[in-house]
């Protein structure tokens, strides 16, 4: 049963149990805040979210066995009271604008800034900190503070994370993320007062596979990543909606780029992947795009090439091998590009064997707030299923290195966006060995590229958009952040054009969008589907069980 109530004299509901703040910034109220974050206990720490509540009215006295009612109550009185914390009640009355609770914010806001060091020129938070914002809508004008300040430790916390403790405002938010959320429980508040600071335990650093999203947490600059210290200012960074690729979760994130690089990657809030979190490998994985030895060239037969001679000769390699061709696609590889692959090798021989190159396995871990880093790490396992069949995934290359055994095979098709890849002997042997070799790949180390006769520079998922299909089969979207590296380009545009060298020739490259129609016209799981429907929190497939994704 909804509970009604208003908030600034408009309507709202929420469900029982719920308390004054989210169901006011649901409904588009702003009240200031520091220690609440919805993904955390409540804790009602740091009272900048002070409102006047008026209590609903108390029912009519009931008239006593003499017919007579008794007195009734006075009218509830309004009070300031915490929002994070107050429930919200059938008929109560909220505002959070009146003079008295402006005043109390000020005054909250008066005390969080006494020990602060206002070195905001240098902060790394500056231009995303709950501490400048409230500051400037809240604070007053100038201090009254003329006593010397507090200052606090200033030093790493462990491998990913510094402080600085003068900017801490105690909110409490790492420590309840460390305890309630990675369930190691590093940080703790030490000292009393205003000396209090968030400190770790002596000899125990804070070194968790999820402890840079105590940084997340932190409403002001006091946690700092190693990893962004000092090397932008958030407001020059461009930021793009992503995913990451580091496992077969598929973690939402916002990745920012500054001049063509990769600066930092943070996760965004998606309740059916990630909730409010992601691991530090997989923040940290955007480095592979700026790898040493990147594909940035084409060749034919060792010697530079230009891209459309290289797409020729691709196309001429292929197509007169008489229909002896198979072909290697990566689980890295956006459900477009396998879709555009699988099309292709249809093309020259229905029954041409395909399989799958993958990263070996890493280990499973599920941690206390529920949050869970897969063991598959491929982002793009279950859309390979959903596209080239069950069977031919879970056999990996073993039909086409069978194929190529029983000398079915006289041209390879290798399509590769991962940066590194799980090469058997078997498989080495067979890439060295086959007559014709054309690859698409990123990495001048891959083995693949090693033995290419042709070779096409192709990108990697930060630099392109399509889809994955993630362990519970939801699809969700990956967007380019940066511009590929030199001659690198989408194998979603490489396979068109290869395509396209098909007498009498092609018509153009479809763009991702334009290629994502074509698969949800041929391949169920993806039924009717556009990138506006899977937009930024994705969808579930079609017809995918959970269950068969996940064997
Ligand atoms: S370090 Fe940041 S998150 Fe932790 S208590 Fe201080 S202000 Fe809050
Ligand atoms: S859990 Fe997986 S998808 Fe999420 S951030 Fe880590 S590696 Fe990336």
């Amino acid at each position: 049963m909804p509970i009604t109530f208003t908030i600034d004299g408009k309507q709202v509901t929420g469900e029982k149990g719920e308390t004054v703040l989210p169901v006011a910034l649901r409904n588009g109220i702003d009240i200031p805040y520091f220690c609440y974050h919805p993904g955390l206990s409540l804790s009602g720490n740091c009272r900048m979210c002070l409102v006047r509540m008026t209590p609903p009215a108390p029912p009519p006295p009931k008239p006593g066995p003499d017919g007579k009612a008794p007195p009734a109550p006075p009218p509830p009185r309004p009070m300031l009271v915490i929002s994070c914390m107050t429930t919200i009640a059938d008929g109560m009355t909220v505002e959070t604008k009146t003079p008295d609770v402006l005043k109390a914010r000020e005054g909250v806001m008066e005390f969080e800034l006494i020990n602060h060091p206002l070195d905001c020129p240098t902060c790394d938070q500056a231009g995303e900190c709950y501490l400048q914002n409230h500051s400037y809508q809240h604070g007053r004008s100038h201090g009254r503070f003329y006593e010397e300040r507090h200052m606090k430790h200033t030093k790493p916390l462990g491998p990913t994370i510094s402080i600085w403790g003068s900017r801490c405002i105690v909110c409490s938010r790492c420590v309840r993320f460390c305890d309630e959320v990675a369930g190691t429980g590093e940080l703790a508040i030490v000292n009393r007062g205003n000396h209090s600071v968030v400190d770790i335990f002596p000899g125990k650093p804070l070194d968790n596979p999820l402890s840079m999203c105590a940084e997340d947490v932190c409403p002001v600059g006091a946690l700092i990543s190693e990893d962004f210290k000092f090397k932008a200012r958030v407001w020059f960074t461009k930021e793009q909606k992503t995913l990451c690729a580091g496992c077969s979760v598929g973690c939402n994130v916002d990745a920012e780029q500054m001049n063509e690089e990769i600066v930092r990657v943070k996760p965004r809030e998606n309740l059916a992947v990630n909730d409010w979190w992601m691991c530090d490998a997989g923040r940290l994985s955007y480095r592979q795009h700026m790898l040493p030895g990147r594909l940035v060239d084409a060749r034919v037969d060792g010697k530079p090439a230009t891209r459309p001679e290289a797409v020729k000769e691709a196309w001429q390699r292929l197509s007169s091998a008489g229909g002896a061709v198979a072909g290697l696609v990566s689980l890295w590889n956006t459900a477009e590009e396998i879709f555009l692959f699988r099309r292709f090798l249809k093309l020259l021989n229905p029954l041409a064997p395909v399989g799958t190159l993958e990263r070996a396995a890493g280990e499973r871990r599920q941690f206390k707030g529920g949050f869970v880093i897969e063991a598959d790490r491929n982002p793009n396992r279950a859309g390979a299923k959903a596209i080239l069949g069950d069977v031919a995934v879970e056999v990996g290359a073993t039909a086409v290195l069978k194929a190529f055994e029983a000398g079915k095979v006289q041209a390879l098709l290798v399509v590769s966006s991962a940066p590194e890849l799980a090469v058997s002997p078997e498989l080495e042997a067979m890439l060295a060995r086959v007559k014709t070799l054309v690859v698409l790949d990123v990495l001048d180390s891959s083995v693949a590229a090693k033995y290419a006769k042709v070779r096409l520079p192709a990108t990697m998922h930060w630099e392109q958009d399509g889809t994955f299909v993630n362990v519970d089969g939801r699809i969700q979207r990956a967007r380019p952040v940066v511009n590929p590296p030199g001659d690198a380009a989408p194998a979603l545009e490489l396979l068109q054009e290869i395509v396209n060298c098909h007498p009498p020739g092609g018509s153009g490259v479809l763009s991702g969008d334009g290629v994502f129609r074509q698969l949800g016209a041929e391949v169920e799981a993806f039924r009717q589907l556009t990138y506006r429907d899977v937009g930024d929190l994705g969808v579930p497939v079609r017809v995918i069980a959970k269950e068969a994704v996940k064997a």
